[in-house]
């Protein structure tokens, strides 16, 4: 029993040493202490094994001891053990910076420093911008139109555009653009995502291209004329990286440009002799200046002993002889401008290179410094925005649409699909905004970039399910009217580009994440690359005491023991708590898996997209509690936090479970569960009664509804039609008054007061004014009321040949011409009403 009792003596004060890493001094004397406790209280079996204990750590904590006998050995087995860094990965491991990400890591976050830097007002100018700009723009388009019948943006909006410099919101007011903060370009990108193809447009020359790489490697020359030029539109840029043999694995581009003499402007010169085939470019086919990536050599030594100089980004002019731009493809759902780009022996000065010819050779080293940012706004902002009027357009339908007597919106099997969307936009909103916010405060977030372009696309193809489920035929049926259903099949163009979601998921975010966000990992490669055992001896036993650590810490927290005490209200508090302690477990698997799989873990993908989505959901986790501690709730958002956080913490636990069901080494995956599952699972999918909370709070005019649809496009003149989310808006705020009259009405049919053919909902109301049921007031508002509803449940029809691309390839069915007598005409959208017409 004695035994017994000291075995737990030391296995508690262990824990409490090792989850403070307290080192090997307060082991040693912590283990010899309870051993001596241990020879008093008769139990020598295990004061001797304490003391073995004890010696062991002694001899690995004395630092001249471990350096002279411990660390060699362990240099020399890391060395060979050790995963081989590509030339090309290192790039991609040395940009960017890590922050919350690295924080994670650790297994014990300071959440101090996440909170410290709290978004403020945006800036009234900025503000401005997105309250008037945007919504011009975004109440200039047309979905039908755009999408099928001119399949591009109209010629005024394109001017718009241009002269309210979208293209410039990256370039700094000095050379003539908006110089918005990165927080504002997400806003603006959210706003106009009420039509894809606007915020494809307007997105992609504000993402990586030549706007930004101009602006962090451009010559003053390069900057002096371009900047301005892009800025108003009088250039429009392109980036062609991606052709037929080179996708995700871009770095293996065929595309070569070789070091020659030729003539320019009259005279010889130096130069680059390219020639390249680019397929997938957006704005090719308008693009008036290409950046070009492709792979410079130097066969006669023009320029010196290197032969193989490596990846050059070049601007390229569109009418430099030999090159073939214009043509299009045609991207699923959403017709902006996308095409291929053809060069042969196209011949351009070595001034071209961004940068000029010194950065000859950097071009995967600039555009994977400029990726983070990049990649952390655009797609990210476009998933956020586009959930954001869903959430508006399916809480608005779900609400007007009355079936079995009752708005859809309060069917509980409804309202699952409504909280899911109003949960992912809010997980969304708060993902893209913080980080957007650390981009402002200086940070380049390479892993969160990749978090979030591959977890909130994902996100944006659910939420458009979602919301398409819940409008039944509504969506289903393409036409002007439909507000859906070209997004919804333009959500795989999202999921696809800046790095394909499957790549990013299982590739990026843990498999160079790993190395990149460890406190530790990075340090013990370079002091293996440099063969310098110091550093390699301080890196690795810091290393040691994390694992130790996070053991300790995933252990007792698994219990409740020991997060501390977290800076969150009480509501947020056991979340904060939860993520701390997954963080902490994390950590250690992260480890385990490094040291048991090795450099085979980049190849075993399932185990590192398991590792990711754990690391993906802490992310997004702590950037929702990062936005509840800093804003206001409105009223019922707690519901919404308390859902879409143990959503997160459901699927990082889950994604936590599988990795330990696949970890190839069993005996460590079953060590692994014991200290961070011991109790098993906790986190089930978010309750019942959070989803009918948050489906009443989106279908209906509430405070938490104003906030989720804050910054889209949700304001229309009077009789203005052609914006669903203001009359879905519209109509809600009169809907309490109608429901109130649909009971009484409903109420005085089923007692046979009114005519038993009163069947459809105007018919009733004209009898129950009739009868006197109502007044002649609730009459009017209710004919108008309903008259709006209809409108809004209304679906296009067209003339039989009106959707056939080919009209001479139509068959007629003999049925038709004998009905009409005359071939019907094609049918036409009349551009703004959203309503149809003949053309
Ligand atoms: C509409 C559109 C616009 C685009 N705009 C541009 C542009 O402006 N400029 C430009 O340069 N490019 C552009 N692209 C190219 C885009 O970036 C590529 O499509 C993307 O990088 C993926 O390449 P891929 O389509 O060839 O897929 P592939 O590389 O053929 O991949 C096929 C599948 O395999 C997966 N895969 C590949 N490697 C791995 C791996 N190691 N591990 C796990 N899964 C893997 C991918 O995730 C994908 O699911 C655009 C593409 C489209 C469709």
């Amino acid at each position: 029993m004695n035994e017994l009792i000291i075995l737990v003596l030391a296995i508690a004060g262990l824990l409490f040493v090792m989850r403070r890493e307290s080192g090997a001094k307060a082991t040693v004397a912590l283990l010899v202490v309870v051993s001596i406790v241990g020879f008093i209280a008769d139990a020598e079996v295990m004061g001797v094994l304490l003391l073995i204990g004890a010696a062991v750590t002694a001899l690995a904590g004395i630092p001249g001891l471990r350096k002279a006998w411990l660390t060699p050995r362990i240099f020399a087995f890391f060395k060979k053990a050790a995963p081989k860094v590509s030339a090309t990965e290192r790039t991609a491991l040395e940009a960017g910076t890590v922050g919350w990400d690295g924080e994670l890591f650790t297994g014990r976050p300071q959440w101090k420093s996440l909170l410290a830097s709290p978004l403020g007002e945006l800036p009234p100018e900025e503000q401005a911008f997105i309250d008037n700009q945007c919504s011009v723009a975004a109440s200039m388009c047309n979905a039908w139109d755009i999408a099928v019948e001119r399949a591009d943006l109209p010629p005024e909006l394109w001017d718009y555009l241009k002269k309210e410099r979208f293209f410039g919101m990256i370039i700094p007011k000095e050379y003539g653009g908006l110089g918005l903060s990165t927080r504002a370009q997400s806003l603006v990108l959210q706003k106009l995502s009420v039509n894809e193809t606007l915020m494809t447009t307007v997105g992609v020359p504000n993402s990586l291209g030549p706007g930004e790489l101009l602006l962090k490697y451009g010559t003053q020359e390069q900057k002096d004329h371009y900047l301005p030029r892009l800025a108003d539109g009088r250039d429009i840029p392109c980036f062609g990286l991606t052709g037929p043999r080179a996708g995700s694995d871009a770095t293996s581009l065929p595309d070569t440009g070789i070091v020659c003499k030729g003539e320019f402007e009259g005279k010889e010169v130096l130069g680059l002799r390219l020639n390249f085939e680019k397929r997938w470019i957006t704005l090719a086919p308008i693009a008036t200046v290409v950046g070009l990536a492709f792979r410079m050599f130097d066969p006669d030594g023009l320029l010196g002993e290197e032969k193989d100089l490596g990846i050059t980004c070049a601007l390229v002019p569109r009418n430099t002889k030999g090159m073939e731009i214009g043509r299009r493809h045609w991207p699923i759902g959403s017709p902006f401008l996308n095409g291929p780009i053809v060069g042969k022996d196209v011949f351009i000065p070595l001034d071209w290179i961004i940068g000029g010819p010194k950065m000859a050779g950097e071009g995967w080293r600039m555009l994977v410094e400029c990726l983070s940012v990049g990649r952390s706004v655009t797609l990210p902002s476009g998933a956020s925005g586009s959930g954001r009027y869903m959430l508006g357009m399916a809480g608005g339908f779900t609400r007007i649409r009355r079936q079995f007597n009752v708005p859809v919106a309060e069917m509980e099997g409804v309202q699952e699909p409504l909280a899911r969307i109003a949960a992912k936009a809010y997980i969304a909103q708060a993902s893209v905004i913080q980080t957007a916010n650390m981009i402002d405060n200086g940070e380049k977030p390479a892993v969160p970039s990749a978090i979030l372009k591959s977890q909130l696309t994902e996100f944006q193809r659910d939420m458009a399910m979602d919301a398409m489920d819940v409008h039944g035929g509504r969506t289903v049926t393409l036409g002007p009217r439909n507000y859906l259903g070209i997004g919804f099949s333009a959500t795989a163009v999202s999921i696809t580009v800046e790095g394909a979601n499957i790549l990013t998921r299982n590739l990026m975010i843990f498999g160079q994440g790993a190395i990149r966000c460890h406190p530790y990992v990075l340090e013990e490669l370079a002091a293996k690359d440099d063969n310098d055992i110091e550093a390699f001896d301080r890196a690795f036993f810091a290393h040691a005491r994390l694992i130790f650590g996070n053991f300790a810490r995933a252990f007792t927290q698994a219990f409740g023991i020991g997060a501390g005490n977290l800076p969150f209200d009480h509501i947020a508090a056991p979340y904060a708590k939860a993520v701390t302690r997954f963080s902490a477990a994390f950590g250690l698997c992260a480890d385990a898996a490094m040291a048991s799989v090795g450099s085979d873990l980049k190849k075993r993908e399932l185990l590192s997209a398991r590792l990711g989505d754990v690391l993906s959901n802490l992310y997004m986790g702590s950037m929702v509690l990062k936005q509840w501690q800093e804003s206001r709730a409105a009223m019922g958002e707690t519901a919404l936090f308390q859902y879409s956080m143990t959503l997160l913490l459901n699927r990082a636990e889950e994604a936590l479970q599988e990795f330990l069901a696949n970890l190839p080494n069993r005996p460590l995956a079953w060590a692994l569960r014991l200290s961070v599952m011991p109790t098993g699972r906790h986190w089930k999918r978010p309750a019942d009664v959070l989803t009918h909370e948050i489906a009443r709070a989106i279908s209906t005019d509430t405070p938490l509804r104003t906030k989720l649809t804050e910054n889209t496009w949700n304001t229309a003149e009077p009789g203005q039609k052609n914006n669903p989310l203001a009359r879905y808006n519209a109509l809600l705020k009169d809907y309490p008054r109608a429901e109130k009259l649909y009971h009484t009405v409903n109420k005085a049919y089923a007692k046979g007061q009114l005519p038993a053919d009163a069947l459809h909902p105007e018919k009733r109301v004209i009898a129950a004014r009739e009868a006197d049921i109502i007044n002649a007031d609730d009459a009017d508002f209710m004919a108008t009321f309903e008259a709006e509803v209809l409108d809004m449940l209304t679906v296009d029809d067209f003339p039989f040949d009106g959707i056939a691309y080919d009209k001479d390839k139509v068959n007629w069915h003999g049925t038709q011409e004998k009905e009409t007598g005359n071939k019907p005409t094609a049918q036409k959208s009349d551009g703004k009403s959203g309503k149809t017409a003949k053309a």
